[in-house]
């Protein structure tokens, strides 16, 4: 979905007004009646409607006739509202280009008014993963209906407090800035995705720090569950950045272990492919930290790592994500990976009829989804303060998110070989683990063998200034 700021410009204080009580509406309706959305707004006799028209002309909200003549926003319409009141609030001044696109986020750069350039993440729930969210039906049958934008909010709230409360136990993550509905502002990590870069000077080095990360992450009550080279930054000085933290669930989750196992799982898998990196042959067990017989045959051991599950609570509360809304993600994580979690672009554009409401599913039907990547490179300054929004919720109901993995365990040699030496790899992996633990604990050393070409990621997508033409509106 294109983001273009430059339609910030040409917005009144009317158009805000009205696109604000939408909003409003959309606490108690999926589509708002055309009336109440005029009652709202509270505009002179017929301004509502002539402002609507201009909404829907920019395609900041969608006209549903459906059953009655009512209107919903559309995802632009989302983003025009956290924008501005993130503008409003100082936050940052300019909207830059894009420098990310996950299956349920578009990322942004963005700068303040001193040109500091940070990071604006909107999250997009249910832009491509219907039928995850498909399957969820029972799930959600005891609700009359749901709310993408809302679930994305939910998702970018509980990004926007686990990366603060990280960030205050000295995790290695982005600064958490500001969030608004779905939008996460953080600090820019200047750096590569892992999965862009081809050599490290100390693969050991970044490995053990890696796997330490997510031990420590355990010892904190926390499991990332997407930890892999897709969510994994790293700089020219190879410092590590962990992001994405919308689908981290606690130690205490029930099925804790296999996520920490999956998390532990998909580093090795990358290190062994990538980097060549192998192990010095088993010596004794390492103490403590690896099972090495029954069910975990030699893993490092989740059940050995000294956990305080809740110890970030007060944080997440205080970065206003209550144990409600914890409680609405996790369980709605737990269906999710129960069903395996699939998803389909095909899926992206179906109405979930089966709900029995086809309005319900306001982001795939988003009539500007022409695809992610066109980068639209646009500014804003903003001069003019229209009214502040008068909410930024919009939905009262607590519903579950939508929880997402972009690339579970991504398989980056996609190698059909590798599949037949499952057994080879699975002892491989095994005896890796051992050495690996004790590695982080700096008990032993490994062992790597190098590629010997290098290319040391694309530096180009992080190294852009954020254009700013100081457009007024
Ligand atoms: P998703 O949840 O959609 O996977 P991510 O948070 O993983 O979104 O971000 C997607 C991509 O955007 C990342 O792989 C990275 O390239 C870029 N990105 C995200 N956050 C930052 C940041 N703070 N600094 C620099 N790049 C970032
Ligand atoms: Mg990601």
């Amino acid at each position: 979905m294109k983001l273009d700021v430059n339609a910030l410009r040409y917005l009144s204080k009317d158009d805000f007004r009205v696109l604000t009580a939408v909003e409003m509406g959309m606490r108690n309706h999926e589509i708002v009646p055309a009336e109440l959305v005029d009652r709202i707004a509270g505009l002179k006799h017929g301004g509502t409607y002539k402002v609507l028209k201009n909404l829907l002309k920019h395609k900041l909200v969608h006209h549903d006739s459906s059953k009655y003549d009512g209107f919903r926003l559309t995802y632009l319409g989302y983003d025009f509202l956290a924008i501005k009141t993130l503008v409003n609030r100082g936050v940052f001044s300019a909207v830059g280009r894009q420098i990310g696109v996950g299956k349920e986020s578009d990322i942004f750069e963005v700068a303040t008014e001193d040109g500091t350039v940070l990071v604006m993440k909107l999250h997009r729930l249910g832009r491509v993963s219907f039928r995850a969210v498909k399957s969820k039906r029972d799930y959600l049958s005891h609700r009359s209906s749901y709310n993408w934008l809302y679930l994305s909010r939910l998702a970018a709230l509980k990004e926007f407090a686990f990366m603060k409360a990280l960030g205050e136990h000295e995790f290695p993550v982005p600064t958490a800035i500001d969030c608004n509905r779905h939008c996460v502002v953080m600090s820019l990590i200047q750096g590569y995705p892992l999965v862009q870069v081809k050599q490290l000077q100390n693969p050991d080095d970044v490995f053990e720090t890696i796997i330490g990360l997510i031990v420590r992450l355990a010892e904190h009550g926390l499991i990332h569950c997407d930890f892999n080279e897709f969510n994994i930054m790293i700089d020219d000085n190879e410092k590590i950045t962990m992001i994405d933290f919308p689908q981290m669930v606690s130690v205490s989750h029930r099925n804790a272990k296999m996520y920490f196992d999956r998390d532990i799982e998909c580093v090795f898998k990358f290190f062994r492919k990538r980097f060549n990196l192998s192990y010095e042959e088993e010596r004794e067990h390492d103490e403590g930290l690896v099972c090495d017989s029954g069910e975990d045959g030699g893993r490092l051991c989740f059940s050995s790592i000294e956990k305080s599950a809740g110890f970030l609570d007060k944080e997440l509360a205080a970065s206003g994500f209550t144990t409600k809304d914890q409680d609405d993600i996790q369980k709605y994580i737990e269906g999710e990976k129960e069903d395996g979690g699939e998803d389909d672009a095909e899926d992206e554009d179906e109405d979930d009829d089966e709900d029995g409401d086809d309005e319900d599913d306001a982001a795939a039907e988003e009539e500007d989804d022409d695809g992610p990547i066109g980068v639209q490179i646009s500014s804003l300054k903003i001069a003019d303060q229209p009214e502040e929004s008068a909410t930024s919720n919009i939905a009262d109901e607590k519903e579950p998110l939508v929880p997402e993995n972009e690339e579970d365990c991504a398989d980056v040699s996609g190698d059909s070989e590798d599949n037949e030496n499952d057994d080879e790899l699975a002892k491989r992996l095994d005896k890796e683990r051992k050495r690996a633990i004790a590695a982080v604990r700096g008990r032993r050393k490994l062992i790597t063998s190098r590629n010997s070409y290098k290319d040391k990621g694309r530096k180009s997508s992080l190294n852009s200034k954020v254009q700013r033409q100081a457009l007024k509106w």
